[in-house]
């Protein structure tokens, strides 16, 4: 099946009890057992639970994983991956990642003992290699990466890693599996945060893992289970009845966002452009078949970002990305807040960097948006 096809039929089996072709939502925390063990696959919700494993069937599906993992948001499913490793670990990672996934890597997990170090988009196969240690045990790479969109080069992390034993995860939220599948060029684990463009409404918060490997996904779901952090069933039925129009959605945040980048590149008041696009030779190698929904731009100095926004009336400032409206927002002061300044700054995440969400409302519609509040500044 191709994914426009998986994404409406995996994982969404008739209910046998009253043949609606809509599965239920299982607002149960438990199961009957007729006879202690014996029960139909589920004992207690913690553990499973039918709307989830439908949700997961379905992002497995989608991913070319054998094992999905569904979680209460991102950073919880980032936290089991992270979790799973031990004290003494180390984990290079792409340098600019989610501002969340900043924060667990250097103000929590450090405190576990794991370390953690960085590398840039542009830094060689070479470059990788040295700042691999003998600790080394998992390289994250988030690509395109929140919210400069610099591509991480999947091949090189490959080469890099070599023989080791080392784990390539990436996060694979901004270009989800309609544009990229990661697993199918060698990553071992791939992070979404479903809250984005999986979901695709604004109306859940929501993560997901998907992995080849038995043991990992067993460490994963051990963790999931101990810690608990679950997704209600309705979020997980939000979260399906989003992923069904996921595939005809990206076309369609793709369609807009290259044409607004274009246009935006026109703008005297706009000093620079990120848009993953750009980069031809770094979605070329990572197999991404188009350039997503994001873009960012600098606005020149002088200009009021507040003001900007003010303007709008389509693109309304707010957290968050990957839905269907269209959204603003400035990474320094917002997403990205609990990163130090000196790392935003040299990651370019400045005070005058502005994200936008590009939704799927009509292009024309969005552009006059955008010119009329760009015009006033
Ligand atoms: C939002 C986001 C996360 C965190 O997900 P939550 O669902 O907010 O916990 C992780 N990675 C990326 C790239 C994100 O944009």
């Amino acid at each position: 099946m191709k994914e426009a096809t998986k994404v409406i039929h995996e994982g969404q089996p008739v209910d046998l009890t009253t043949n609606a072709i809509m599965p239920p939502v299982y607002f149960t925390s438990t199961y009957y057992q007729n006879g202690v063990g014996n029960h139909k696959g589920f004992d207690y919700s913690r553990g499973g639970h039918p709307n989830r494993q439908h949700l997961e069937t379905a992002l497995s599906s989608l991913e070319k994983g054998r094992y999905g993992l569904v979680f209460a948001s991102g950073c919880a499913a980032t936290t089991a991956v992270l979790g799973s490793l031990s004290p003494g670990d180390h984990v290079l990672s792409s340098d600019t990642v989610y501002g969340g996934t900043y924060a667990l890597f250097t103000q929590l997990f450090t405190r576990w003992g794991l370390t953690f170090s960085f590398f840039k988009s542009t830094d060689s196969v070479s470059d990788i290699r040295r700042k691999i240690t003998a600790k080394t045990k998992l390289i994250w790479i988030e690509t395109p990466a929140n919210p400069t969109l610099q591509v991480f080069s999947l091949p090189d992390c490959l080469a890099a890693k070599g023989k080791r034993k080392i784990k390539i995860v990436v996060d694979n939220t901004f270009a989800t599996p309609i544009l990229q599948r990661p697993l199918t060029q060698g990553a071992d684990v791939v992070v979404h945060s479903s809250t984005k463009y999986i979901g695709g409404h604004s109306d859940l918060i929501g993560g997901a893992l998907v992995c080849n490997d038995k043991k990992l996904y067993e460490a994963y779901h051990f963790y999931l289970k101990s810690t608990g952090a679950i997704p209600g069933p309705m979020d997980c039925y939000l979260a399906h009845r989003g992923l069904k129009t996921l595939a005809i959605r990206m076309q369609a945040h793709c369609d807009n966002a290259e044409y607004l980048v274009e246009e935006l590149k026109k703008y005297p008041k706009i000093s620079q452009v990120y848009y993953p696009g750009f980069d031809t030779k770094g979605l070329a190698e990572n197999h991404m078949s188009r350039a997503g929904g994001v873009i960012s731009i600098e606005l020149k100095r002088g200009c009021d970002s507040d003001q900007f926004f003010k303007r709008l009336k389509l693109f309304r400032l707010a957290e968050s990305l990957g839905g269907v409206e269209s959204l603003i927002s400035l990474p320094y002061a917002m997403s990205h807040v609990r990163m130090p300044v000196s790392i935003r700054k040299r990651l370019g995440v400045t005070s005058r960097l502005i994200r936008l969400s590009v939704g799927i409302e009509d292009k024309h519609d969005l552009r006059d948006d955008l010119n009329t509040a760009l015009k006033g500044l």
